[in-house]
């Protein structure tokens, strides 16, 4: 499916993407379809107001959020069914990032209607660029899983990741994240960007260790900005001779054994097969 977005009157649905924060970053354009659409879905329709009639933008507002997203769905569709053109706009930054909107899209791009993007603020990339981590590759993550255990294993699975990590906590997590963090992947460069483009904005850059120990507020929004991985490992070696090679180190056959399965990111019995059975 081919969508010409600006070559026909299809119906669309706007992704408008608000302030994460100043009140300023949002775009002329962005105003303008605000302005123009028939009516404007709102994650908040309180906390969407302030922002709308700070820019004029008296429209009708449809509340659509993570509690009522698969009943307003039909109403939507029927609403372009119409005709109509609107827009979704999250509390703050892009919607669909962490936000609603991911299944409205899916199915007003399955009804053959346009969905159109109306770019502006996210709080990913202002967290990347100031980070001073490297800035790309980058990985987002958004939030952790908040079970112990999955939360584990998804950090886990990014341990060996060279890219830049991208999480998006809570303030009452953080620490938390931080200590599993460090627990998990070791040592690193890490960035928290709290409260991004507002006044009490501040980016603290230190070490996943160091960050042990720091005050953290938790008041405000933060994301966490963790450097890749640099532990790399010649992937022209064999899985036995990369043992050998970590023994030839001075690790015990044991726990070679065990960082070579967590390095490559395959199981300990792999490992074993690799080395001890099929080597
Ligand atoms: N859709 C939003 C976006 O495009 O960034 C994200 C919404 S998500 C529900 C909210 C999370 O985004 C917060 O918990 C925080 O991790 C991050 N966030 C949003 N605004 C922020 C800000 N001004 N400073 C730091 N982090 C922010």
């Amino acid at each position: 499916m081919i969508q010409r977005s600006f070559q026909d009157e299809h119906p669309k649905l706007y992704i408008v993407s608000t302030p994460i924060g100043h009140l300023k970053d949002i775009t002329y354009r962005a105003v303008e379809i605000l302005k123009e659409v028939d009516a404007i879905l709102c994650e908040d329709t309180r906390t969407s107001k302030t922002l709308l009639n700070h820019y004029d933008i008296h429209k009708q507002l449809i509340s659509f959020h993570d509690h009522n997203k698969t009943e307003k769905a039909q109403e939507i569709l029927s609403l372009m069914d119409e005709g109509k053109h609107l827009a979704l706009i999250s509390d703050a930054g892009t919607p669909g990032i962490n936000d609603p909107g991911y299944e409205l899209i899916q199915e007003v791009i399955k009804h053959g209607y346009h969905v159109v993007a109306i770019p502006g603020a996210s709080a990913i990339l202002s967290a990347l660029v100031v980070s001073g981590c490297l800035i790309q590759p980058f990985t987002f993550i958004g939030f952790l899983p908040r079970k112990n255990s999955s939360k584990k294993e998804v950090i886990e699975s990014y341990h060996q990741r060279v890219e830049t990590l991208v999480i998006y906590e809570s303030p009452l997590r953080v620490k938390k994240t931080l200590e599993d963090l460090f627990a998990i992947l070791g040592d690193r460069a890490v960035v928290l960007a709290r409260e991004l483009t507002k006044i009490f904005e501040t980016i603290t850059r230190t070490t996943l260790k160091e960050s042990l120990s720091l005050d953290i507020d938790t008041r405000g929004e933060y994301v966490i900005v963790v450097e890749g991985s640099k532990e790399t490992y010649d992937l022209s070696l064999s899985i036995k001779d990369h043992v050998i090679q970590l023994i030839e180190e001075g690790n015990d056959e044991k726990d070679a054994m065990k960082m070579v399965a967590k390095k490559r990111q395959i199981t300990k019995s792999d490992v074993y097969k690799a080395y001890k059975i099929n080597g």
